[in-house]
This record gives C-alpha cells, structure tokens and sequence, in this order.
C-alpha cells in the first residue's frame, strides 16, 4: 500500500519546521539613557539560556552608539514594527546588579517619575557603563606580557600604546571591527586599561609636631640646673627662654617650627635640645589614622543615657521598622550607632551608614575602623573609578569587607544582598536630597523602602530631625527615642541674642561686630581657646550700588546681582561664575559713588585681621575650599589648632567636632530667616542649632552670640532656650494651615528655556491642563527668586496633594500631560524637569 502525501501538507510541515528552526529569542535591556521604555534586542538559544536579569550587555544604538545595557528580561515576544539588532557581546558572567536591588531602582524610577536608565546611569560606577563615548587610556606602570592577551586584546593594548587616551568608537575605527567593548573590559578586569576621569588624590594629614620639656627637667631643681648647663650654648638657652615665654602666654601646645621661626633660629638647635633631652617631641594625639590592621580597641561602655537609648531603639525595632533618635549635639548618638552595627554585624547581616557629606567623616571613619577594622567600606562620588568599583564588587560578593559602608546618599545604589540596618545620620540635611539631575531622589525616604525590602531597619539620627522625620513619629510611623543630655554632662551651650540695631544706635559696632561679641572673642582668646563665626554669605559684599544713581551691576546671563570679592578685586555671579573686575566708577552715571550694601565672610575675615593682628585667622566657604585638599587641610589646622579664628559658611555646620571651640558667633542671623522658602524658619533652627552645637563639646560650658535685627524672633527664641519641640510645634501648624509637606505633598515642575515668552506660554499650558483637574492645588506659574540663570528663563508650577489623594493617579495625570506637551512642537525646546517631594 503506497502512502500518499498531498502536497499541500508536506509544503506546511516543512514551514513548521522553518519555524521551529527559527525560534528566536529576545532580550529587554534598560540602556542609560533617559527615555522610559526598554529596548529590544535578538538573541541566539545559548544566549537565552546564559543571560539572567541584571548582567550587563554591550548593545549598538542609532547609527554608530555603544552602550553597556543591563538585561531586563528575556523572552519570545517578536516585537512588531521593526527590525530588532543582535546584541555586540555579553559582559558579564553573573549579574551585578541583584533582582532586590532592580526592584529598589524601579521603586523609584516610579516614586520619583524619572526611568530606569536615570537611574542605571547615577547607581553604577561609569567604569562598568562602557560607551562609544568613554574614553579610556593604559593604566600606567604597567609591566605587561602581550603574550599572555589574546589576539584581539593584544591589539588593542597596541592600538591604545601610541595614545594616551582614546574614545571608544575611535577604538573600532582603528581596529575595523565593532565589538570591542567587551575587549576593553577584559583588558579593564586585567588593570591594563582604565577609564580616564579627573583625578582625585587622597590627602594625608601631615602630623604636626609639638615640643615640651621632658620628664627631668619639669622640676624648679632641674631647670636651674639645665639653664646652668646652657651658659655655654646661648643659641640653645635662647630658645629654652623663648619657650617658657610662650608657654605662659598659651594653654595650647607649642610646635616646634613655630618655636624655631619665633626664635629665629634653626632645626638644629631644637634637635640638640631634644638630644639632650631636654625637649621631647610629640605629636596630637588625633584620630584620624588608618587603622587598616584589624579592630584595635573594644567598643565603649555607653553611659546611663546611652544605654537607655539603645534599649529603647531595640525594643521600637520590634515593632517600628524605623526609628528617629533624637539627641542633642554631643550626645554621643555614634557610640550607640556603633553598639547596634555591632549586633546587627554579628547576626551576618550588612549594614549602611549614610552621612551627608563625606568629607567631613574622616573623624567619623577612623573611629569605625578602630571598632570594626577592615570590615568597613568608604563609598563615595569623589573617590577614584577603581575604588569605587572595587566596592561595588565587594559588595556584590557580600566580602567580609563590605560588610559595613558608609557612605554619602549614592551609596544606597550598591548591590547589598543582606542589609540589616540602615543608619541615617543628620537626617535633617539637605544634602541627602539629589536636585540634578534625575533621579531626584531623597536618599533617607529612599532607603527606608530599601531597607524594607531587605527585611531590615532604619536608624535615623539627628539633633534637629526634620519636620517630616518628627511628624512621622507623632503619627506612628516612626518609633521616636530621645537623649536630652550631651555626653560626659557637658551643658548645652549658653546662647545670647545681641540686637545690632540696638548696638548701631548707640554707635557700639565696630564694623559687623558688635561690643558684646569681641568682648567675648577677647575673652576666649585669652583663654587660649578657638572661635567659630558664622555668616550664610561668601564673598565681601553682596551688592555693589552707586549712590548716586542707584545702579547695581548685574551678571549679564542670570537675575542676580554681582558680589563683590575683595581678594580678587572682582564682581562675580554665583549662579554662573561670570565675573569682571571691579570698577572705580559707576556704570551708569560714571560718579565715583559705589557703595557695598550687605556684607560676606571675606568682610568678616578682613575685619578681623584689623582687629585680631595678633591671631591666626582663616575662612571657610566654597571660594576658600576649592582646591583638591583645602578642606581637610583647614580642618586639620583647627584641630592642630594653628586656627584662632575661623569664619565660615554654613559649611561650619555638618557635624565638625573640635575640644577646644569656646565661642561661636553668628554675624547675622537675619538673612536666614527671611529666605524665600516655606522651610526657611525650620532650616534656621536647625542651622543655628547645629553651628552653636559646636560650642563647649568638653568640660567647659561653650558660648554662643548671635547678632540679630530681630531678637524677638520666635525662632531665635527657640534656638536660644534650645526648645525643639515648640519650633516643631508651631512650624508644624503653620505647614498645616498653609497646605505645606509634611501634610500635602509637593510635585514641582520646574521648566526652562532661552526664550521668555515661550517658557511663560509652555508652564501656563501645563499648568493649565493641571488645574482641570487639581484647581486650587496648582501653584504658579511662577518665576523662583532667581528667575534666569545662564540666559535660561525659569518658571516653576507647583502641585500640592492632600493626603487622601492617590499619590500613583496624580502621577499618572502628570505623567499624561507631560506626554501630550512632549507632542507639541513649539514647545519642543522647553525644558521640563519633574521633582517629586521637592523640598
Ligand atoms: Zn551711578
Ligand atoms: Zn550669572
């Protein structure tokens, strides 16, 4: 019997077949670019079967681009209406970024209205986002076999020897070949390559030396007998004489080159005193050294206070999955942190310990090494590429040395698998909040969602917790633990309200100082202690006005008027750094009538050297700290205590911990208090509050003078009586009353462009297709304070959202509008920028 097979079937099993033969696989990757959606890419079986979510992908992009992409999801799904690409080359062996962590970032990709991309390009180290456009170059020193690359890296370690540093796609175009991401990053694995970026040397405190009599001749016997023994070395007993006159005029300690230039004399002579034995040489104990050897010393003893607190911590964890801490300045919060990562280390759980600004931890971490030794990774934007990526590295391989990371806000992008407590210290900060660009994120909300997903807690400490941090603990939503006494017992520091205008009617300033602050400062000196003042203003003076006419000279690219900088003999703008010298006449009218109105810590700084010759004076702010260590070196020569007097800008606010600060002054406290900001009040106290913090952290009671205007201002008052809970309880009634965070939510649109009409008619619309649906809730639009800045014309719209608004519908709403303004044309050079919880 013959079989017959109708042509028809067989001509549709063989499509079948073709079918089946050309299954075909795809993969989604998120590329670091701001647009929201994933991209698609062809892959073969085997690749299907080896790439997992979070490995890293080089992928070709538009014409000629190369981006690193991270693997999203991979599936069957052809997608209709185009073409799709195969991927260049897969980059990793097992994922660096985990499923937990993805679910982090897309958290907030939702929660902050931004995508996924934003936030692949802020979380991940850009060494391991190799791009047409990176430019890498040889690691330098570099011993290396050629033999021992394969073909294609060897030829690019050839084509990379005749450069010092090359972009990526140029690479391609020497080599003729598109796939060399991967190669790069094999030769980067080998430290032959590194990615070229600005870089940033580490600074090693020099350690000062001091000089003092030693032992034997610290008795009135044996100095008499020394200065015997000297009648024959009169350099030497000159020096010995200068000594004890210095040490009579000074508690501080007296170092040795400022002996010798006192004395006029050489090293040598100091070193056969010390020879002789007669002076010993020492250096301040300080704690910033590396103790890279292991945990040297045991963890304190909390005292009664302490103690209470960290059992009152424990016992809310059991129930609050955060908790704010609450502790005056100088209550010792970090040895209770140290107690709870000690627990927390010891159940094999990681934990994070965020710090607004991590230049000022070097304190800080040297006291964590010396509790937990090389248990604790430091990560941070400034650190080097490769030591960033080394951290990233061990942290994704949970090594015993990345157990606990301390770090600024971007450190809670690393790859944690098993984080157990997350501490945030000076919750209050601003800087734990990322303006620009997107992700604009807040870095303490955001790990209160990470920490939940890890299954861990939240710590948050502070002596003046923000109005959001305290309100949660009034509604439950945080476990609220206080410390009302500073460590040891010192008193909180004794705050006095000078009222300059009362001074300057009877003629009792002196320049911006007025009779009760350098009565004070006179006193402190005298006592050989330091002086820490204030003023919220860099530069000499903030305007520059001709009497005459009026006219103030204005930055010709911003709203703003010019500061005057008297160093440099410059008017300058701090929106965009342009800058001119300094006039004699008038702009305008050509009179010789300028004038300076409002003064900056240069002011501050050039009177003192008139009115303190005697005394080291030094100043603080971002003219001063510019340069690659300037600012360790100013907080190294404060604590050395080569500073007398140091001025400064907030700067001086962030937690700095110095013995021997007797007097803080504020020049002017008025200019804070009346910012343009619904949380100027709130922001005052916790500024005040935290420069007067730096008073007295010893034995002696610290004083604080504030010069003000307004001496009955109700927020003066309450820094000055030290009375948290009432600011609290008043700013809080007003933000209710005002429909202000924490009782409304704030979405802030902020949009830009060169032309003014177009900005103007750009936010009306948007603010218009808001207000037909949130009415009174929209703001604006509204030019800030500032309403241009390097010739971009700004205008901002505000959405406030009461609490039984659904946060996700408003959202979306926003999210519809901005999509149809994205669709008009005339508006396709608007800058819209997004900014959830904006303040
Ligand atoms: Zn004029
Ligand atoms: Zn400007």
């Amino acid at each position: 019997m013959a079989f017959f097979v109708c042509s028809d079937c067989i001509q549709k099993r063989r499509n079948q077949n073709l079918i089946i033969q050309a299954i075909v696989y795809f993969v989604d990757v998120i590329l670091p670019i701001p647009l929201k959606q994933t991209f698609t890419y062809s892959i073969n079986k085997d690749e299907a079967a080896f790439l997992k979510q979070g490995m890293r992908v080089a992928v070709p992009f538009g014409k000629s681009k190369i981006y690193s992409a991270i693997v999203y999801q991979i599936h069957q799904q052809q997608p209709s209406g185009y073409e799709t690409k195969s991927i260049d080359h897969i980059l990793d062996e097992i994922p660096i970024l985990s499923p937990l962590q993805l679910k982090h970032w897309e958290w907030m990709a939702s929660y902050y209205m931004c995508s996924l991309g934003e936030l692949i390009r802020a979380g991940l180290p850009s060494s391991l986002l190799l791009e047409s456009e990176t430019i890498v170059k040889i690691v330098s020193d570099q011993n290396v076999e050629t033999a021992a690359l394969s073909d294609d890296e060897a030829l690019v370690y050839e084509a990379l020897l005749s450069h010092s540093s090359i972009h990526i796609n140029s690479i391609r175009k020497i080599l003729n070949r598109q796939n060399v991401v991967s190669v790069i990053q094999k030769l980067m694995d080998k430290n032959i390559l590194e990615v070229e970026e600005t870089v940033y040397e580490r600074y090693t405190p020099k350690l000062k030396k001091y000089v003092r009599l030693t032992e034997k001749y610290n008795s009135e016997e044996g100095l008499s007998e020394l200065l015997d023994t000297l009648n024959r070395a009169p350099k030497q007993k000159e020096v010995l004489l200068k000594f004890f006159m210095l040490q009579s005029q000074t508690q501080k300690p007296i170092g040795a080159s400022d002996l010798q230039k006192k004395c006029n004399t050489s090293a040598s002579v100091i070193n056969a005193l010390v020879d002789k034995e007669v002076f010993e040489e020492y250096v301040v104990q300080k704690d910033r050294q590396d103790f890279s050897q292991g945990p040297s010393t045991a963890i304190k003893t909390l005292n009664e206070g302490q103690e209470r607190a960290f059992q009152e911590i424990k016992t809310s964890f059991q129930e609050q999955d955060v908790v704010l801490l609450h502790g005056v300045t100088s209550s010792g919060k970090t040895e209770i942190y140290v107690k709870l990562i000690e627990e927390v280390l010891q159940a094999g759980r990681q934990v994070l310990y965020m710090v607004p600004e991590i230049a000022l931890t070097t304190q800080l971490i040297a006291r964590l090494k010396q509790y937990f030794g090389d248990q604790i990774s430091v990560y941070h934007s400034k650190f080097s590429l490769n030591e960033r990526t080394e951290v990233w590295r061990n942290v994704l391989a949970n090594k015993s040395k990345a157990q606990l990371v301390v770090g600024a806000r971007s450190s809670l992008f690393l790859p944690f698998s098993n984080l157990g407590l997350v501490i945030v210290d000076e919750e209050h900060e601003p800087s734990f909040k990322q303006y620009n660009p997107a992700p604009r994120y807040h870095a303490r909300d955001t790990s209160v969602v990470l920490a939940h997903l890890h299954k861990g807690k939240v710590l948050m400490g502070t002596a003046t917790p923000s109005l959001e941090s305290f309100h949660n603990t009034r509604t439950g939503k945080y476990g609220l633990v206080t410390l009302k006494k500073r460590y040891g017992n010192v008193l909180m520091p004794d705050i006095e309200l000078v009222d300059i205008k009362e001074k300057s009617r009877k003629k009792k300033m002196t320049g911006r100082f007025s009779d009760r602050l350098l009565e004070e400062m006179h006193e402190v000196l005298g006592n050989g202690e330091q002086i820490i003042l204030f003023q919220n203003r860099r530069g000499y003076s903030p305007i520059v006005e001709c009497t005459t006419c009026g006219t103030a000279p204005q930055c010709p690219n911003c709203d703003v008027s010019l500061t005057y900088h008297q160093g440099k003999s410059q008017l300058r703008c701090h929106y965009c750094g342009y800058h001119i010298a300094m006039m004699r006449n008038c702009i305008a009218c050509k009179s010789e009538t300028l004038d300076t109105k409002g003064f900056g810590t240069e002011q501050i700084e050039s009177e003192l050297k008139t009115l303190f010759p005697k005394h080291n004076i030094a100043r603080m702010d971002q003219d001063t700290t510019r340069g690659k260590h300037a600012y360790s070196k100013l907080i190294d020569a404060l604590e050395n205590e080569e500073i007398d007097i140091l001025v400064g800008t907030q700067m001086l606010a962030k937690g700095l911990d110095f013995r021997n600060i007797g007097l803080v002054g504020v020049m002017n406290a008025d200019n804070l208090l009346h910012f343009p900001d619904f949380r100027a009040h709130e922001r005052s106290y916790q500024l005040l509050s935290q420069v007067s913090g730096r008073a007295g952290r010893t034995e002696k009671r610290g004083k604080v003078l504030i010069q003000t205007y307004n001496p009955y201002h109700q927020i003066l008052k309450q820094v000055s009586t030290n009375d948290y809970e009432e600011m609290a309880k008043e700013q809080l009634e007003e933000r209710y009353q005002f429909k202000y965070p924490p009782f409304y939510r704030i979405i802030k649109i902020e949009f830009k462009d060169r032309n003014l009409n177009r900005v103007q008619k750009a936010s009306q619309w948007f603010a218009q297709g808001l207000k037909n649906s949130f009415k009174e809730h929209v703001l604006g639009p509204e030019q800030p304070p500032v309403g241009r800045i390097r010739n971009q014309y700004i205008y901002n719209v505000m959405l406030k959202i009461p609490a039984s608004q659904s946060l996700k519908k408003t959202k979306d709403y926003v999210m519809r509008i901005s999509d149809r303004f994205a669709a008009i044309k005339e508006f396709s050079s608007v800058r819209v920028n997004i900014d959830v919880d904006s303040y």
